[in-house]
């Protein structure tokens, strides 16, 4: 029998879509080691074990995979943020790509074709935006950077490979800021001290930089000094906001933004077109990759001018105002007041006229549509993790587009969520895997799906 600490050979034949490789025992046992890759034959130390299933860490890499390479980042294995920085690039797109085919067939019970995985033109540096944590080092210190996994122990660090290189300057800068001047930092356990949050944004075609300052208070001491020293040492710097928020809560922003400097948001390019970012609207991080999303969702979507678009989970509008020179009518909806407001304004400021949008609960939204006698010829849906669900998909059913695509963050929920539409007569035509995240867990996926059931 197996037991802590014992000190087993093994040979990692499959990897989970969360950055563990897998292996057996000679005796049959599943062993979940994370930081090891297919092909690795090792030495695991056992550090947990459940009835069926076992977790351990690499004692000794006795003989490494082929796909393996040195990791590039001194805060890798200790960061939260990143799961493949040991394998190539190449092999983690296969992993994800299989985790999706999986989902598909799996827990959709669907043989849909899944096809290639959509990589990143870029593996490094292709976020753009940064929430990072402040708070005591275990000697009384600053400290800022990530979580470690799955802790709310921060992770002290200077700068992060996913990150544009200006927002090294901005944590800089603020460390300084913050060594210079009485201002003191929070504390989770007390509720007490002031910087929560450092927040940054970046337009990746504007190069306008947004700094936010989440802070438990109203502000900061010498909010002057600061922005002397954020406007010095940063030529692109566009606004500074200072966020409120007192709550002993997860959530990183409060209700109420202060703007110090510049107009409070940023603008950037999607898709050919302007878009305006404020510290609350949601906003993809890695726009580039974005953009091929939406294309594929386009290329899905097949528009000819006169048709009529819902755009469920709308967010900032980008999807469907992506597409909304090529039908009739758009109406998007989403449940953030911040992001309509923002979304009206994309629409405005790109002169899109054929666009109204709803602050509403997507389902409950929907269902509103639906019984005033609204029939959408294509259905777009981005809904966040936790997928749409059964009520809001009957709902699509009643209204009978020609076609739906599912813009899915999860394959997991996106694969529940087909089978719910194949029940309803929506046949899934192709799934399309595209890599938003290089190097962290998190894959995306764009979704055909047309009806087969004649409307009655
Ligand atoms: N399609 C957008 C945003 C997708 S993210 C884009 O690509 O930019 C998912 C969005 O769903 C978020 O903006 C979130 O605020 C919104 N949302 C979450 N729950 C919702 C609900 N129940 N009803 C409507 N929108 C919701």
């Amino acid at each position: 029998m197996l037991k802590k600490n014992d000190i087993v050979p093994l040979t990692i034949t499959s990897a989970t879509a969360e950055g563990s490789g897998v292996g057996k025992t000679d005796e049959g046992m599943a062993v979940f080691v994370p930081l090891s890759a297919v092909g690795d034959e090792l030495d695991v130390r056992i550090l947990k074990v459940k009835k069926s299933y076992a977790f351990g860490k690499i004692e000794k890499i006795i003989k490494p995979a082929p796909s393996r390479v040195a990791p590039d980042c001194p805060y890798f294995s200790k960061c939260g943020g990143c799961v493949w920085r040991h394998i190539s690039y190449k092999e983690e797109c296969e992993i994800k790509r299989q985790k999706v085919t999986d989902a598909v067939s799996r827990i959709g019970g669907l043989d849909a074709p899944v096809m290639p995985i959509i990589g990143s033109d870029r593996a490094l540096r292709y976020r753009n935006k940064a929430q990072l944590p402040v708070g005591l080092s275990r000697e009384g210190g600053l400290c800022m950077g990530f979580y470690a996994l799955h802790s709310h122990r921060i992770i002290d660090c200077d700068d992060c490979l996913l990150q544009p290189e200006c927002f090294a300057d901005v944590m800089r800068i603020t460390r300084e800021f913050m060594e210079k001047t009485d201002n003191d930092v929070y504390d989770e356990a007390t509720g007490k001290g002031r910087l929560r949050h450092l927040y940054i944004r970046l337009g990746e075609v504007t190069n306008e930089l947004m700094v936010c300052y989440v802070v438990n208070g109203n502000g900061l001491k010498q909010e002057d000094i600061l922005l002397k020293m954020l406007r010095e040492g940063l030529p692109n710097l566009k606004t500074v906001v200072i966020n409120s928020n007192r709550e002993n809560t997860n959530v990183i922003l409060g209700a109420k933004n202060r703007v110090i400097y510049g107009s409070g948001y940023i603008t950037d390019v999607l898709c050919g077109l302007k878009f305006k970012i404020s510290p609350f609207s949601f906003w993809q991080v890695n726009r580039a990759q974005a953009e091929t999303l939406y294309n594929k969702a386009r290329e899905y979507a097949a528009l000819t001018g006169e048709e009529t678009l819902l755009d469920l989970y709308c967010g900032t509008g980008t999807i469907g105002l992506s597409m909304a020179r090529d039908c009739k009518k758009l109406i998007g909806v989403e449940i953030i007041e911040d992001a309509v407001r923002d979304a009206e304004n994309n629409a405005a400021v790109n002169s899109i006229c054929n666009a109204r949008f709803m602050c509403a609960d997507a389902p409950e939204a929907a269902a509103r549509l639906e019984s005033e006698g609204v029939r959408p010829d294509v259905v777009v849906l981005d809904p966040p993790r936790k997928g749409c669900g059964e009520e809001l998909v009957r709902t699509i059913g009643k209204m009978a587009p020609e076609r739906v695509v599912y813009v899915s963050c999860d394959p997991a929920t996106l694969a529940r969520d087909l089978k719910t539409f194949a029940e309803i007569g929506y046949k899934t035509e192709e799934v399309t895997p595209v890599d938003m995240f290089p190097r962290t867990a998190h894959v995306e996926s764009a979704c055909l799906m047309s009806r087969k059931k004649p409307h009655n």
